[in-house]
């Protein structure tokens, strides 16, 4: 059963209820299971940082290696004020199934620094990221631990990151994190890839439903790389936006609105409100908005067990990590709500980011449109895998996906055996 429930849940908790789901369904030896119900290893760090003002502010950084039992650890960094090393457990967790899931060669990992970037002038921002990397800097490695982005990170992190490992190192190591700029050996595509995936998961499940996507409607929660990227690849393939959010509301017109348009806008005003032609709408509301396509793309617990209920859309596509709550997750397969779970939807960035690391190591980079067919063939195929385990199993999609995650995770641990 899922613990019990208030509006909010603590993800790790999340992530030993899903276990405990996938678990039953099963086929091969559990002999492992226990081990991933606990990650390899935990850092806690002190992050100093000398602020514009003189004075020394101490910041908690973690990294977390959940598994690296298929390969290296992957996974991104996040800066946020609720970063705990609960949460970043359970990311690092959910990044070891979803690898898995593509049948990438990594295991999963998460970092995160406890902080508000948006009190950070860009100096304190590349102290605090320069530090922190200072700290993490055993522990990752391109053979080890890749970073990546998260939320409040990006390409500039990324390269300064990838400045101070490679400083240390004595030579440019650019395998040591994906997400970077490519004038530093960044992967074409990579900015867009995880809202391109989670269109392209959209458009199998659309398939799959019988749903006309140019007649279709979608509401996005989230307008950082993953929600405006959906929100551009959704609008692309002619299906009516209607509705999209950050942190501070959004904006609605049932009329439909171009994210390329509402880009500009909240580059020139910071906000979303004010859009011509739409009206304010809060983040609850989004939620709850009848359309058929409705894309979490900001943070893990936004659809709980107290507004499940009111959920309208036919299809959610989980661009963010852990949106749903695992009581949640039962309020909404009773409606008939048709889920794509997060690690398959939002997949596309560390399918890309392998793409990435690939080519670092060979020194040979690819054009756009090779990194996009070769994200869409893994993908689509992991979309029919899990689509195949859900009919054979009875089983909800996240439920499918954590069976083909986890039971690929097992496979390799038997073959590995344990150590000593
Ligand atoms: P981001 O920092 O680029 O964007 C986050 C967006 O969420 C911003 O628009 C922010 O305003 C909004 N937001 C923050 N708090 C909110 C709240 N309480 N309510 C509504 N909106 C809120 O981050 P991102 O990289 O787009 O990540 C978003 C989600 O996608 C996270 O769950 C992340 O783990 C997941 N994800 C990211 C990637 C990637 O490649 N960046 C890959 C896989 C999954």
């Amino acid at each position: 059963m899922p613990p019990d429930e208030t509006t909010k849940i603590n993800p790790w908790q999340m992530v030993l209820a899903q276990i405990e789901k996938a678990e039953k369904h099963l086929d091969c030896s559990l002999d492992m299971l226990e081990k991933l119900r606990h990650p390899e290893r935990a850092l806690l760090v002190s992050v100093p940082v000398r602020m514009d003002d003189g004075r020394i502010r101490v910041f908690k950084g973690f990294r977390v290696q959940h598994s690296t039992v298929r390969g290296p650890a992957k996974g991104g960094i996040r800066y946020h004020p609720s970063v705990d090393l609960d949460e970043v457990t359970a990311l690092a967790a959910w990044m070891t199934w979803k690898c898995a899931v593509m049948n990438i060669p990594f295991g999963g990992a998460k970092g995160g620094v406890e902080c508000d970037p948006a009190e950070l002038s860009p100096g304190e921002l590349e102290r605090l990221t320069r530090r922190y990397t200072a700290e993490i800097l055993s522990f990752i490695g391109p053979d080890r631990d890749i970073p990546a982005p998260d939320v409040n990170t990006n390409s500039q992190v990324m390269a300064w990151l990838m400045d101070t490992y490679s400083m240390q190192i004595g030579h440019v190591v650019p395998g040591v994190v994906t997400g970077k700029p490519l004038a530093i050996g960044g992967s074409e595509g990579r900015s867009e890839a995880t809202g391109l995936g989670v269109v392209y998961m959209v458009l199998e499940a659309a398939r799959k439903l019988g749903m006309d996507l140019s007649h279709a409607t979608a509401a996005v929660q989230g307008f950082g790389n993953v929600g405006s990227s959906a929100a551009r690849n959704l609008f692309r393939e002619g299906v009516k936006l209607i509705a999209v959010s950050e942190k501070n509301g959004g904006c609605y017109s049932p009329h439909g609105l171009d994210p390329f348009q509402l880009q500009k806008h909240y580059a020139e005003t910071g906000t979303l409100h004010g859009f011509p032609g739409s009206d304010p709408i809060g983040n609850d509301d989004l939620l709850a908005l009848p359309c058929d396509i409705l894309v979490p793309a900001a943070l893990e617990n936004v659809i709980h067990r107290e507004n499940a209920g009111q959920v309208k859309a036919r299809m959610i596509a989980e661009g963010a990590n852990g949106p749903v709550t695992p009581i949640a997750d039962e309020i909404l397969r009773e409606k008939g709500v048709f889920i794509i779970p997060d690690i398959l939807a939002n997949a596309g960035g560390v399918t890309v980011s392998y793409f990435e690391w690939v080519q670092d190591l060979q020194n040979y980079f690819w054009d756009e449109a090779e990194i996009n067919k070769r994200l869409r063939q893994i993908m689509t195929a992991s979309f029919k895998k899990v689509m195949a385990i859900a009919e054979e199993k009875d089983v909800d999609n996240r439920t499918a996906a954590q069976i083909l995650g986890i039971g690929r995770v097992l496979e390799a641990a038997q073959l590995r055996g344990l150590y000593p």
